[in-house]
């Protein structure tokens, strides 16, 4: 898979290796390379400009990393900005709020959806749930034995009603479903070779009919741009949720991963990997930006290099921590870093007598947003001696921050909280905290 990006990916970085710095001139040539191969590689012209221009933007404007040759700097830079255009390194996970909750898949035909709804009745039979599939492709007789046949395999119950009405089929399957105490209703739609309206006033019926959670468009990898370019046209009539995007074990060249999710806004949820049931999981960014880029070897020693980085990071703020000299902005960079599950995640679990069980993630990650901005709107000054910050000046940051007196009060109490804790923990003994934080 992506063989032929690899390729070029490799000769870009040929020239590039042994200058001391990272310059317009001496990449000049690797991001007219990085260019051209993602442009084979049917990746949407638009996609390609925007991503070259931030590439180059980061790249100049970095500092290279001390173990990182400029050439492994610039391949770190792409890759990150790979993953950040394909979604970021955590997938979207399916979200169900109803019992039973609808998902609903949509595609041209042969992208690979009735083996997808198959794939994801046995993924959420596996988690302990009751799935029910509904075949609902009335043009292709031959879609509903299929399914059949693949909810057979995998013991899962396959609705097929009258086999001619779609939205009456959807219709009787809720009742069914309800009646049967099915939590999840998996709905295969009609696809045809190409978008025609009929099937879209009929996909848009049953949408608003059954109101599912998640509208999935079932997409083939090998398809290109063509599929890029229809699953816009969904996206448009359907407002889709997001992506099932298939056949990545197959020779695709890389476009439609690369580009869906700029061009539509939306994320890739899974990842068809193979013609078995089992064969789907979640869509992570970082292994597919990985294959995209081969570099088996450089892209190890860069990972490596940035989990040293972020440890030798974590090691100082400890030390900062504990000689008291901890200010609002390291507070600031460890919200930041705790997004990544950072050292203060490490530092809460060692914290005897913090009860994990209860803490709230959800309440914990929108007060963490909170912080931020409040942070965000005091001065360096302010943020560097918190004791200066006077009833005006929080008023001020309150506003800056459209946050509350009290939320500014709140903080600053969990600061000096933090602080007392530490001068606990320094009790117990920096060797063995300093310890502990290797693990
Ligand atoms: P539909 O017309 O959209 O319902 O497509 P199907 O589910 O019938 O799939 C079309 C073909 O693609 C079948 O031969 C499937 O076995 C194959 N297929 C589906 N998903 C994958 C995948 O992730 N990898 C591979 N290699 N083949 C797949």
């Amino acid at each position: 898979m992506f063989e032929n990006i690899q390729k070029k990916f490799s000769l870009a970085f040929k020239n590039l290796s042994g200058k001391g710095k990272i310059s317009e001139k001496n990449i000049k040539d690797a991001v007219k390379e990085v260019k051209l191969s993602l442009l084979e590689a049917d990746v949407n012209y638009k996609v390609v400009k925007n991503f070259i221009d931030s590439v180059k933007e980061k790249a100049l404007g970095e500092k290279v990393l001390e173990s990182l040759t400029p050439d492994q700097e610039f391949i770190r830079i792409l890759k990150n900005e790979l993953i950040e255009l394909m979604g970021g390194k955590e997938p979207e996970k399916l979200v169900i709020s109803r019992n039973p909750g609808y998902i609903m898949l949509v595609g041209l035909q042969g992208s690979g959806k009735t083996t997808s709804a198959a794939k994801l009745a046995k993924m959420y039979k596996e988690k302990g749930k009751k799935p029910l599939l509904v075949a609902a492709d009335t043009y292709r007789p031959a879609a509903i034995d299929q399914l059949i046949t693949l909810g057979t395999q995998i013991d899962v119950p396959v609705f097929s009603g009258d086999k001619v009405n779609a939205r009456k089929i959807v219709k009787e399957a809720k009742n069914y479903a309800e009646k049967m105490l099915h939590d999840i209703v998996i709905i295969d739609t009609a696809g045809r070779l190409h978008i025609d309206d009929d099937m879209m006033k009929e996909l848009e019926d049953i949408k608003n009919y059954i109101k599912p959670e998640e509208i999935l468009m079932v997409v083939d990898s090998m398809m290109g741009q063509d599929a890029v370019r229809t699953a816009k046209d969904f996206n448009d009539r359907l407002e889709l949720n997001g992506f099932i995007v298939t056949k990545l074990d197959g020779d695709s060249r890389g476009g439609v991963i690369i580009s869906i999710r700029h061009v539509t806004g939306k994320p890739i949820k899974l990842a068809g990997t193979g013609e078995k049931i089992v064969a789907l999981e979640p869509f992570y960014a970082d292994r597919y930006a990985g294959r995209i880029l081969g570099m088996g070897d450089v892209l190890s020693l860069i990972e490596k290099v940035e989990s040293e980085l972020d440890k030798e990071k974590a090691e100082k703020d400890a030390e900062k921590f504990m000689e008291g000299k901890f200010d609002l902005n390291d507070f600031l960079a460890q919200i930041k870093q705790i997004k990544k599950l950072g050292p203060l995640g490490n530092i809460l679990e060692m914290m005897p007598g913090v009860p994990k069980e209860n803490v709230d993630l959800k309440k914990g990650e929108s007060e963490m947003k909170k912080m931020e901005a409040i942070i965000n709107s005091m001065t360096i000054k302010e943020r560097k001696n918190p004791k200066t910050l006077t009833f005006s000046r929080k008023k001020r940051v309150a506003a800056g921050s459209g946050t509350t007196l009290q939320d500014i009060n709140k903080i600053l109490k969990s600061y000096e909280q933090i602080k007392k804790m530490m001068k606990q923990v320094k009790k117990m003994g920096k060797r063995k905290f300093l310890g502990n934080m290797k693990k």
